[in-house]
């Protein structure tokens, strides 16, 4: 048996763990796996289905309850990143068991909430999210991290807008859709949107523009005035300055 046993300690050499950087910003991002199926199998509205992106949110709130490092999240569409204090040592800063347990909890998360946002509408197959680990090391390469990634829903949400608009209010197929906001820029989609359909862009709702963000607060709670730390969900503009100097506490480990 001991033998046995030693025989296979032979393994443990084939065994290559990766660690993250020492105080480094530990970011895991992960995002649906052929989530254009998904949300066609599963009828989303469309361009933004608010019950996908409120379940998005639970279950990112649910792995920040689980993870006590993360100090802020931010989700748009069907991604989510996940910061890390830079001097966390959560798993030895072992990166392959970071991203999984994040993902898979993640996951099973969203499969476990599935019901209490979308109720009759079944779920018809399990969801699978891919994971990547990305380092900063400092906090100004943080930040436009996460600047480029409200950039993106800015991107993508003004595009989606106006297509879904031609589509649904135009009458357009996609494809003249497409065509009509081919090599269009910002200004011409508001003006598409406002002229034509007397859509104000900016009224849209901000979930929609800016994404959401999870931080920690301290809240003091009004039945016994005690405080307690709450998962706050914003949807705020975090590109410029004032987010960060309002929340000092994210970035000051
Ligand atoms: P991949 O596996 O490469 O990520 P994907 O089909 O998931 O492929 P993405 O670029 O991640 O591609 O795009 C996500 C898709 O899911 C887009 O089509 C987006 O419109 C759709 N989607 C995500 N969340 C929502 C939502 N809340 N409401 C409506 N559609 C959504
Ligand atoms: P970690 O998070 O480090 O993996 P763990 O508690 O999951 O901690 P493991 O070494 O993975 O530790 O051990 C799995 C535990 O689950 C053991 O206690 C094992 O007996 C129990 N377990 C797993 N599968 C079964 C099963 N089918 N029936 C009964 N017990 C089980
Ligand atoms: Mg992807
Ligand atoms: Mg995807
Ligand atoms: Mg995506």
């Amino acid at each position: 048996m001991i033998k046995f046993a030693d025989q296979f300690q032979y393994f443990e050499k084939f065994k290559k763990s990766e660690f993250c950087l020492p105080d480094s910003w530990i970011v895991v991002r992960l995002d649906g796996k052929q989530f254009t199926r998904f949300t066609d199998f599963h009828g989303f509205d469309k361009p933004n289905d608010i019950r996908a992106l409120e379940l998005m949110n639970r279950a990112a709130a649910k792995v920040m309850e689980e993870f006590e490092d993360i100090c802020l999240a931010f989700g748009q569409s069907d991604e989510y990143s996940f910061v890390f204090k830079k001097d966390t040592d959560i798993f030895n800063r072992d990166r392959d068991t970071i991203s999984s347990v994040v993902n898979s909890l993640f996951t099973s998360a969203y499969v476990f909430f599935w019901e209490h946002y979308f109720g009759y509408t079944k779920l018809l197959y399990p969801p699978g999210f891919d994971c990547r680990v990305v380092l900063y090391p400092c906090d100004s390469s943080l930040r436009d991290y996460l600047s480029w990634r409200q950039a993106d829903v800015h991107i993508n949400n003004l595009y989606n807008t106006a297509f879904w608009t031609l589509v649904k209010k135009g009458k357009h197929d996609r494809r003249k859709a497409q065509e009509i906001l081919r090599g269009t820029v910002s200004r011409d989609k508001n003006e598409i949107l406002f002229k034509d359909f007397g859509i104000n862009y900016n009224n849209e709702p901000l979930m929609f523009r800016k994404g959401t963000t999870l931080i920690r607060k301290l809240v003091r709670c009004l039945k016994d005035d005690n405080c307690r730390e709450c998962i706050l969900q914003l949807h705020c503009d975090i590109i410029g300055d004032s987010f960060w100097e309002e929340n000092l506490e994210i970035l000051r480990q």
